[in-house]
């Protein structure tokens, strides 16, 4: 499988270069020349070790099959992941499930990828011949950013640097994040929104200025972010684990199509649920959760993109987000990968702040997704419903996603997919239940484990307390000397 830009402006690509390259360098995302098929029928009582490599294999060109077992091997650990299932089904009732992804080291969704991505990274530097140091450059809503630290921590030849909203993570992705150690982790704290940092790696990626002083010190960049190919197919896994499982327990039989409901920000997670369905897996459609943020769900109602508009904070911080990024990869699928068309939007997007598709692609987009979007009271409504209802409780995002879920008449099992522990988010959790917050966020987490009864994570338990080793804050303009600061500290 070679890899091919989203707007016609590369070469084609292995599998390493693209993993080790993170985004095209002239713009646009790099994806597969064309999207394999898998009888998944066939992978039925595998394990999640098993199936991610068979899932994988197919994208990952160049590589032997003993090093993809390796790469899967090393990520999906018993020490990383505190389930053998990787990633947990649970039923709740009502022919819903819940996708429990956040089992891994830092309580997020995020680690499913970023466990295994530095793994790529370790093989692909050595594929494309790339000797150099390789600085990663991430910018994140909250979780991201403590993954990629957690997954990249102490790898050789490998720095991080996480640029986050100063006033827009939780106090908890803050400390999760201030706190990392390993000699090549860097978290600053920017003054402005997730967008802003986005679009500032995006041109630190893109700035070929930057690139020769950093290749004067023999430094590279690269993405953790999921505009990182490498970052966005390990994804495809859990929907497949997540279908074989509700087969294997008897909820459906092999063939039966499901909708997967993903609380959604940069596009990514669902993205992987697209693949997972061209690649030959029963999903009837995948529905779009969105927070007040709404700008997918208006484009999916009205075909027009638009992200002139109010930025909200709220309880749901990893779902603020204005700019999609992940979507151009599915445009250009629903565009019959017409890069033109790609080239033309993005040009408006970038220019006028919107775009509007044509109809043909709306309709197909239709035949895919149900976009639904959800405010913060249906929020910690939701939380209270689904504790009372299922004794289940959920995290602010999955929330989200479960009001969605709710709101869809269809008689089809729905799998909402549960990007957090409630624990991260354990106040407005707290309030969801009609319960008082404690005075502070450990108090809360304390309190939602004497109300569930449910272990606190551990990603979180013992933060309180723990020295805060990065503390820096920035300004969106200092975020290209930072870097050129730390590539010279970095060597
Ligand atoms: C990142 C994140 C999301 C959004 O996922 P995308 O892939 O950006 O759409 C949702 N929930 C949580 C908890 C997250 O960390």
């Amino acid at each position: 499988m070679r890899y091919i830009s989203t707007r016609d402006n590369s070469e084609s690509l292995s599998f390493a270069k693209v993993v080790d390259l993170g985004m095209v360098p002239a713009g646009g995302l790099f994806v597969p020349e064309k999207i394999p098929r898998i009888y998944f029928s066939e992978l039925q009582n595998l394990s999640y070790q098993q199936i991610a490599k068979q899932v994988l294999s197919p994208f990952m060109d160049g590589f032997e099959a003993t090093e993809i077992e390796s790469c899967v091997a090393n990520a999906y650990t018993s020490d990383s992941f505190d389930t053998p299932e990787v990633a947990d089904l649970k039923s709740i009732g009502n022919g819903q499930y819940m996708l429990e992804l956040w089992h891994g080291p830092t309580a997020a969704f995020k680690d499913m990828a970023l466990q295994i991505m530095p793994q790529f990274m370790r093989f692909a530097k050595v594929k494309s011949g790339d000797t150099s140091h390789t600085m990663i450059l991430v910018a994140t809503s909250g979780d991201t950013g403590k993954a990629a630290l957690e997954g990249f921590k102490n790898r050789e030849g490998i720095s991080i640097v996480v640029f986050y909203p100063h006033a827009g993570v939780s106090e908890i992705q803050k400390l999760q994040m201030a706190t990392t150690d390993g000699s090549n982790t860097h978290a600053v704290a920017v003054r402005g929104n997730f967008d802003d940092c986005q679009n500032e790696v995006k041109e630190l990626l893109g700035d070929e200025g930057l690139r020769k002083e950093a290749a004067a010190l023999n430094t590279v960049f690269s993405s953790a972010n999921s505009i990182n190919w490498g970052r966005l197919c390990p994804q495809i896994v859990y929907y497949v684990k997540a279908y074989l499982d509700l087969v294997k327990r008897v909820y459906i039989s092999y063939g039966e199509k499901v909708d997967f409901c993903v609380p959604t920000g940069n596009f990514g997670n669902i993205l992987a649920g697209y693949y997972a369905k061209e690649m030959g897996l029963p999903i009837r459609k995948l529905i779009c959760a969105s927070n007040r943020n709404k700008v997918l769900t208006d484009f999916f109602t009205t075909g027009t993109y638009d992200r002139n508009r109010e930025f909200h904070k709220t309880m749901s911080p990893s779902m603020d987000i204005l700019i999609s990024s992940n979507l151009e990869r599915f445009l250009f699928e629903m565009s019959d990968r017409d890069a033109g068309k790609i080239c033309g939007w993005y040009t408006a997007l970038g220019c006028t702040g919107s775009f509007t598709v044509d109809q043909i692609v709306k309709e197909r987009m239709d035949s895919h997704i149900k976009a639904v979007w959800v405010d913060e009271r249906e929020v910690l409504d939701t939380i209270g419903k689904v504790y009372r209802e299922s004794n289940y409780v959920t995290d602010t995002h999955t929330a989200v996603a479960a009001a969605a879920a709710g709101k869809s008449e269809d008689d089809v099992p729905v799998v909402i997919v549960s990007t957090a522990s409630p624990y991260k988010f354990s106040a407005d959790v707290l309030k969801g239940l009609g319960t008082k917050s404690g005075s502070d966020e450990f108090e809360s987490i304390k309190e939602l484990s004497r109300i569930s009864g449910i272990p606190v994570h551990r990603a979180v338990d013992g933060l309180e307390g723990k020295e805060e080793l990065h503390t820096g804050v920035i300004e969106i303009s200092e975020m290209r000397e930072t870097v050129t600061r730390l590539i010279k500290g970095a060597i």
